[in-house]
């Protein structure tokens, strides 16, 4: 998950991957309340505190999401051309759009309920 800050000498957009899920999990495992991030702007390093650390979404899902839902369509789209019967295109648009349709919105789901429970829990100092 990425954590976004702003840089302590330039301000600009600073950012950070971490596998761990909440502030406290990366506490817990790191032992640090503390992330050490460089700015690629400016190249100062500088350590950030994890309540100053924001969460925020993946636009990959949401892209993911989005092109799912449109391979689906032509998909059944195409498919209406070679079935007969509206059975049959049904299945066609389950299979080529509900099936994806599913998977991608339950991980675009579970993507904002990570970086929702990053950002509400907060460490105590
Ligand atoms: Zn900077």
């Amino acid at each position: 998950m990425r954590v976004h800050s702003r840089c302590s000498y330039c301000k600009a957009r600073i950012s950070h991957y971490t596998i761990y899920d909440t502030r406290a999990e990366y506490d817990m495992r790191k032992g640090t309340k503390f992330i050490n991030i460089q700015c690629k702007k400016c190249l100062n390093t500088d350590d950030y505190h994890l309540n100053d650390l924001r969460a925020v979404r993946s636009p990959f899902f949401g892209l993911v999401f989005a092109v799912s839902i449109t391979a689906g369509l032509v998909g059944t789209f195409l498919l209406s051309y070679y079935t007969e019967t509206s059975t049959q295109q049904w299945t066609a648009l389950a299979m080529f759009a509900g099936v994806p349709f599913v998977a991608t919105s339950i991980l675009f789901r579970q993507n904002i309920m990570k970086v929702n429970a990053f950002n509400q829990i907060f460490l105590s100092e």
